[in-house]
């Protein structure tokens, strides 16, 4: 049986909720494109050597989300540790940007390409989680490795997630466990025709953007109704 090619966006976000992918893929390509904010975030993930040298006035003016002292601090800390492991230079100047993917069930964009070994790099705009990366992250991570190692006819073990807003960088093996994760997000987009059952994790309908299409009351939606 052949299947249309998935993108990276539908698995993330299949991952996080399936319902939530249900009603991504309702809307024109026009609204899935990414706020302007969220390209200027991800800009910083091309200039850490320039943010460290940076004057803590200049900090302040970049879309950074903590203060100017912390992320200085933060992005040294970074520096150095991945420095010690040799992986700092090809963070900064990685082969390749910005790489539109086609894999053998999926494709997408992967914003950095790192060479020997090939490795994927995504970017977040968002907040990293306390440790490791955010499941829906980590199914994306695993697609475009899977992605890139198609079309290269090679193994990749490692991806990797920037957090420029936070200073923060962090590397994922492709466990059994994530690969199964991917698998099982795989399998719910191409199974979707008709919305899913919602989330039992209600923390995520507080910033989900369907919340009212989809009947869910959350404390926004809560309060504006009893206003
Ligand atoms: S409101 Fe909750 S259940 Fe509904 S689509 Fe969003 S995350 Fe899923």
């Amino acid at each position: 049986m052949t299947h249309t090619l998935v993108s990276f966006s539908d698995l993330r976000t299949a991952a996080y909720c399936p319902r939530k992918c249900y009603y991504q893929r309702t809307l024109p390509d026009e609204a899935r494109e990414p706020p302007p904010e969220v390209e200027s975030i991800r800009a910083l993930a091309t200039r850490y050597e320039e943010l460290l040298e940076a004057s803590l006035d200049d900090l302040e003016r970049e879309p950074i989300a903590v203060s100017a002292v912390r992320y200085r601090e933060r992005l040294a800390s970074t520096r150095r540790r991945l420095e010690a492991a040799e992986h700092w230079e090809r963070l900064c100047d990685p082969d390749d940007r910005a790489v539109f993917a086609v894999g053998r069930h999926c494709r997408g964009s992967v914003h950095k390409v790192l060479a020997d070994p090939l490795e994927p790099v995504l970017i977040s705009a968002g907040q990293p989680p306390d440790t490791g990366v955010w499941e829906s992250q980590s199914v994306h991570a695993v697609a475009a490795a899977k992605a890139l190692a198609w079309q290269h006819r090679v193994r990749i073990e490692r991806a990797w997630l920037e957090y420029p807003a936070y200073g923060v960088i962090r590397s994922l093996e492709l466990t059994t466990r994530r690969n199964a994760q991917y698998r099982r997000a795989l399998r719910v987009v191409r199974e979707l025709n008709g919305p899913p059952a919602r989330t039992t994790k209600r923390s995520k309908c507080e910033p989900c953007e369907f919340a009212a299409d989809c009947g869910v009351k959350t404390r926004t939606l809560r309060s504006l109704l009893k206003r």
